[in-house]
């Protein structure tokens, strides 16, 4: 019997810092850079698996916390594991769950073994630990899973320091309490704007060994610059054989200018999010389906754009849907805006590929600076 397939990165070209790789899961393969859809409750919003299929997308994330409440890891195990429950065939990514827990969930209380909360959803009390975290993502079965981590407020010292002990501490835990050998795991560097934390933190997990490295706790309330700044510093600790996720970002810009600092995997439910409050990312800014001046504007979205609602829809149309609140305004709108998404991945991994990044990204900024968004 031939051996399961087991997870492998190549980096296949090198421009500048910019990466094009390969990824190799259970699943299938991923090229990066690659622009990973939010699949929030097993489902990415408005948008069918056959959808996803068609829009070219290779990976989605999902929530570990989203399922463990509703409807349950144990019961998508039983019903034949995340990928057969959501019908998506096809490469997968879970997060621990500890953003959503730091982030979402009531009357939170961290303690050095784990984390206690209650439920969004019916306030009922529940706990993570490192090791139910990983159980939980063995039973949803996706080929990449991250480790629990606690994420600091960005800008909070001491706080920071306090979390980086317990996110380290727990690292080695989620690694020792894998059972499964074909899922990949991320291990996630956490540390704020703080260079030194961020250093520390890039140092111990490489040290400690993961297949991958996350970077979390960014695109949360710090600069640009600041953001900037810390994945310049970890472009050069983080090894380069290793694919790096950047964990919750995800706009166009940040593509282009992260991809330029060495990241390979984004996501980011901006996308989505925007599709169902009536908004769309274009090359040249944002635009506000709401806004009055679409409401006879034959156009499409975006002039150049070959996705299906581009290719069939005018603004107008999309304007009087978004204010009727039909349904298939936010199908259209969330096409377009993920079709964005994946598109600039794959034109930023041609260009590393052939050796014009800097040429791609100056046309870019270009193009952005005469737009009217
Ligand atoms: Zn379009």
């Amino acid at each position: 019997m031939a051996e399961k397939p087991t997870f492998e990165f190549h980096l296949v070209a090198t421009d500048g810092r910019a990466r094009a790789g390969l990824l190799r899961t259970p699943h299938g393969e991923v090229l990066t850079p690659v622009f990973m859809p939010v699949g929030t409750q097993g489902t990415v919003k408005a948008l069918s698996p056959r959808d996803l299929e068609r829009l070219g997308a290779t990976i989605v994330l999902s929530n570990t916390y989203h399922l463990y409440l509703r409807p349950g890891d144990e019961r998508i195990a039983r019903l034949g594991g995340l990928h057969r429950f959501m019908a998506w065939p096809h490469p997968i990514l879970t997060d621990s769950g500890g953003y959503q827990v730091f982030s979402l969930a009531q009357r939170r209380v961290v303690d050095d073994d784990g984390v206690t909360f209650r439920s969004h959803i019916d306030g009922s009390p529940h706990r993570f630990t490192p090791e139910k975290v990983i159980a939980i993502q063995e039973n949803l079965g996706a080929d990449i899973i991250t480790c629990l981590d606690e994420c600091a407020p960005p800008l909070d010292y001491d706080y920071n320091v306090q979390a980086l002990e317990r996110t380290h501490a727990w690292a080695v835990r989620c690694k020792l309490a894998r059972t499964r050998t074909d899922q990949a795991l991320f291990g996630i560097v956490q540390g704020g704007v703080f260079p030194d934390l961020r250093e520390r933190s890039a140092r111990f997990l490489t040290d400690l060994g993961f297949d991958g490295y996350a970077i979390g706790g960014l695109s949360v309330g710090e600069t640009k610059g600041e953001m900037h700044a810390v994945l310049d510093l970890l472009d050069g600790l983080l090894p380069a054989d290793r694919p790096r996720y950047l964990m919750g970002v995800g706009t166009p810009e940040d593509l282009v200018e992260c991809v330029a600092r060495g990241v390979d995997m984004f996501d980011c439910v901006l996308p989505t999010r925007m599709g169902r409050n009536g908004g769309a990312l274009t090359r040249t800014g944002r635009l506000n389906l709401r806004n009055a001046r679409f409401a006879d504007d034959p156009a499409p979205l975006e002039e150049d754009c070959t996705c299906y609602t581009c290719t069939h829809f005018s603004r107008a149309y999309l304007r009087h849907l978004v204010l009727a609140k039909e349904i298939l305004g936010h199908h259209l709108l969330t096409l377009h805006n993920v079709h964005l998404m994946l598109t600039i991945a794959r034109e930023l991994r041609e260009a590393v590929l052939q050796d014009r990044f800097e040429e791609y990204r100056a046309a870019f900024w270009e193009r952005r600076k005469g737009g009217e968004g």
